[in-house]
């Protein structure tokens, strides 16, 4: 079930500035992860935006799923980035997906898998290849409820 956000969540990740945006995403990031889970098509890329509110920059992470209509992160490189931000203070802010022929609703799977407690889920979809869309999600208990971003051009 997806709803829209609620009450607010917690503290660390928001940004109390730009109007009550939750994620705002700069141009110059949001093509690169454009750029990037397009050259993963018609497999689902992943990565992740990192900052806090706003995503200061995206990393590409490695899909390891066999198949075209799932992703799976890589153990030991999720654990190597882990260890790096911890090195930097990085946030991790959004983990992102790409569907590449669905829109952008997470799967049951990706309900189900969503295990980051502090992070929201980003998917990308090329649904309309010409236009793509994109939705934020919060998981909240067994739900994930739909988050507003902005992209900021
Ligand atoms: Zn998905």
């Amino acid at each position: 079930m997806v709803r829209p956000c609620g009450s607010p969540i917690s503290s660390s990740i928001l940004s109390s500035k730009a109007g009550g945006w939750q994620v705002q995403i700069p141009q110059r990031v949001w093509d690169q992860l454009l750029d990037h889970l397009k050259s993963e098509l018609p497999r689902e890329g992943v990565g992740v935006l990192l900052g806090s509110g706003t995503a200061v920059r995206y990393r590409k992470l490695q899909n390891v799923a066999h198949d075209e209509t799932h992703f799976r992160l890589s153990p030991q490189e999720w654990v190597s980035l882990v260890h790096a931000l911890e090195q930097t203070g990085e946030r991790i802010l959004a983990i992102v997906h790409s569907h590449p022929a669905s829109p952008p609703e997470p799967s049951a799977e990706d309900m189900a898998g969503f295990a980051w407690p502090d992070a929201y889920m980003l998917i990308v979809s090329f649904h309309n290849p010409n236009w793509p869309q994109v939705r934020l999600y919060r998981k909240r208990g067994e739900r994930l409820e739909r988050c507003p971003v902005q992209i900021m051009h």
